[in-house]
C-alpha cells in the first residue's frame, strides 16, 4: 500500500519525519562523541560505548499507543527501507536518511508456536522466534543491516573512497557482515573476517568465502581473534563490525521490537529465553525492551532469561557468585555462543543492576541437553540451531526450577538455521563427538540413511507395507 492510500486518520509518521541528535557515548566515563565518525571504544579510559539519542524525549511527547500504530500500519508499506528492521526507525538509528538503508530482506522473523508433544516434552506451550530466517540464516543480520548502513551513509556523507569491514566472528558475524558489506561498492569497500581455526562449521566458512571476503584463519578460539581485531581497530584505519561496535546494538533490539509487535504490545507475563555468547544480543534485547517501556510503547519488562552452556558459562556464574570472572571455554555444540569473555558483559551488568534486577536470569544447561534440545525441536516442526536448542532446554530448565510464572508467554530465540550446525546433528547420529564434548547419543534420536535396492517391492517389505486391497 502506498501512504497516499491510507485513511486520512492513519498515524502522520508513517514515513519517518523524526530525526534525532545521536551521539557515541562512553558507559565507562560518560563523555560523549561525536557519531560522525567509526568509533568502538572510548577515546578517554577505553570502556564500551553506546548509542545516546538525544532527542529520546520527544518520542515520549505522543503516547505509546500513537507508536504502536505507526509499527502496525508500517506493515503495510511497500517501502523496502522500512520493511526489516528499519521499521522501527525512530528506535533503531533516526539519522540515516530512507535512501542510505541497506535492506536484504532481514528482520520481521516469524514466531512459530511449539506442537502439543514438544509443549509436553519441555513442560508448556511455547513460541520459537525463527532469527534463522533472516538472509544470512543468523540474528546477526539484524545488527549488520544498521552498521552497514551507517557505513554507507558515511561513505556518502564524506565521499571515503577507501574503507576496509573487519570482524572476528564465531562463524555467524562473518557471514552477516560479509553478506552486507558485499552489497556497497567494491571500489570503495574491502570485506575481511577473522576466524579461529576449525572453530566454525563448514556452512559458516563458506559463507564470507561466497560473499567474497578475504577469510583469514588463525589458531586459537575466538577470544583471540577479538583481541587481534580490537588490536587492529585500536591502531588501524578499520571499520569494526563486531557487537563491540555500538550500532550493531542499535540494530539489534529490532528482536524486542517485534516481540512486542508479534504479542500485540501485551508483554505482561512475557518471558523470552536467549543464548548468551558474546553478550550483544542480550544487551540489544533489554535495550530494546527497556526504551519501548520507557516510551509506554509496552507496559511492563519482560523476564528475560539468559542460557549458556556448562563448557562456556560466564554470566551464569556471576549472577551465581556476584562477582564475575573470564572463563576458559570448553567445546561446545553451542559453539557460537562459546565465548569464555564476552565484550558486552559491562552492559549486561549495568541494564541488570539498574533496571532488569528480578526480570533477569541466568542459566546453565549441559552439552548432552543442548544437543538433544536441538533435535527434539527441529522433530516437531522447528528449524533451530544449537544455540535454538539451548534455549529450548534452557526453557526446561527454568520451569525445572521453577522459575517462571503460571501464566507467562513464553518466546524462545532461536538465533540461527538448523542448517549452519549440521555438524553437530551429523556426530549425533554417527555417534563421533570427541569426548571433550561429553555427549553420549541414545539410539530414539538417532537418524541415519538406509541403502536399498532400486526396486519397489524391495522397499515395500522394508516399510513393512500393507498391500491394496
Ligand atoms: C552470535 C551468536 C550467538 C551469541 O550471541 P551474542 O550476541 O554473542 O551473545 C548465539 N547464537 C548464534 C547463532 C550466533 O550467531
Ligand atoms: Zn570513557
Amino acid at each position: 500500500m502506498v501512504p497516499a492510500n491510507f485513511h486520512p486518520d492513519a498515524p502522520e509518521d508513517l514515513i519517518p519525519e523524526y530525526r534525532a541528535e545521536m551521539v557515541y557515548e562512553c558507559i565507562g566515563c560518560g563523555k560523549s562523541f561525536d557519531i560522525n565518525q567509526f568509533l568502538y571504544t572510548c577515546p578517554h579510559c577505553k570502556s564500551l560505548l553506546r548509542i545516546k539519542n538525544k532527542s529520546f524525549s520527544r518520542l515520549k511527547e505522543k503516547p505509546g499507543e500513537y507508536w504502536q500504530e505507526v509499527f502496525d500500519f508500517r506493515k503495510m508499506l511497500n517501502t523496502p527501507s522500512l520493511k526489516g528492521i528499519f521499521r522501527f526507525y525512530e528506535f533503531i538509528f533516526p539519522i540515516i536518511p530512507l535512501d542510505d538503508i541497506i535492506y536484504l530482506g532481514e528482520g520481521d522473523t516469524p514466531i512459530v508456536k511449539s506442537n502439543p508433544e514438544l509443549s509436553d516434552f519441555i513442560g508448556r506451550e511455547f513460541y520459537v522466534k525463527n532469527d534463522g530466517l533472516n538472509p544470512s540464516v543468523s540474528f546477526k543480520d539484524r545488527g549488520m543491516a544498521s552498521a552497514v548502513s551507517f557505513i554507507n551513509y558515511m561513505i556518502k556523507k564524506f565521499n571515503i573512497r577507501e574503507l576496509l569491514g573487519i570482524c572476528a566472528s564465531t562463524g555467524d558475524t562473518s557471514a552477516a557482515a560479509a553478506l552486507y558489506l558485499s552489497y556497497l561498492d567494491k571500489k570503495i569497500v574491502r570485506s575481511v573476517v577473522l576466524l579461529p581455526e576449525g572453530k566454525v562449521t563448514p556452512a559458516q566458512l563458506s559463507q564470507p568465502l561466497g560473499s567474497g571476503a578475504t577469510v583469514i584463519e588463525i589458531p586459537g578460539v575466538f577470544d583471540d581473534c577479538m583481541k587481534i581485531v580490537e588490536d587492529l581497530a585500536e591502531n588501524y584505519q578499520v571499520c569494526l563490525l563486531n557487537s563491540k561496535n555500538p550500532i550493531r546494538i542499535q540494530g539489534q533490539k529490532s528482536f524486542s521490537f517485534e516481540i512486542a509487535q508479534q504479542m500485540d504490545y501485551k508483554t505482561h507475563n512475557l518471558v523470552v529465553v536467549v543464548p548468551i555468547g558474546n553478550a550483544g544480543n542480550v544487551t540489544a534485547i533489554m535495550e530494546g525492551f527497556l526504551e519501548f517501556f520507557q516510551t509506554g510503547v509496552i507496559k511492563s519488562l519482560p523476564l528475560v532469561i539468559g542460557v549458556q552452556s556448562t563448557h562456556a558459562n560466564p554470566v551464569v556464574q556471576w549472577k551465581e557468585r556476584g562477582f564475575y570472572t573470564p572463563m576458559s571455554v570448553k567445546p561446545s555444540v553451542a559453539q557460537a555462543a562459546m565465548i569464555g569473555n564476552p565484550v558486552s558483559f559491562p552492559k549486561v551488568s549495568h541494564l541488570v543492576e539498574n533496571y532488569f534486577k528480578e526480570n533477569f536470569l541466568a542459566i546453565s544447561v549441559t552439552e548432552q541437553e543442548i544437543i538433544e534440545g536441538m533435535l527434539q525441536a527441529n522433530r516437531h516442526g522447528h528449524v533451530v540451531c544449537t544455540q535454538g536448542g539451548e534455549t529450548v532446554v534452557g526453557l526446561k530448565a527454568a520451569l525445572t526450577k521453577k522459575l517462571i510464572p503460571e501464566n507467562a508467554k513464553v518466546v524462545v530465540d532461536s538465533t540461527s538455521h538448523q542448517l549452519k550446525f549440521m555438524n553437530f546433528q551429523q556426530m549425533y547420529f554417527e555417534d563421533s563427538y570427541p569426548p571433550e564434548f561429553e555427549i553420549h547419543p541414545r539410539k530414539e534420536l538417532q537418524n541415519n540413511p538406509f541403502q536399498l535396492k532400486a526396486s519397489a517391492s524391495e522397499i515395500a517389505s522394508f516399510l513393512k507395507l500393507k498391500k491394496k486391497a
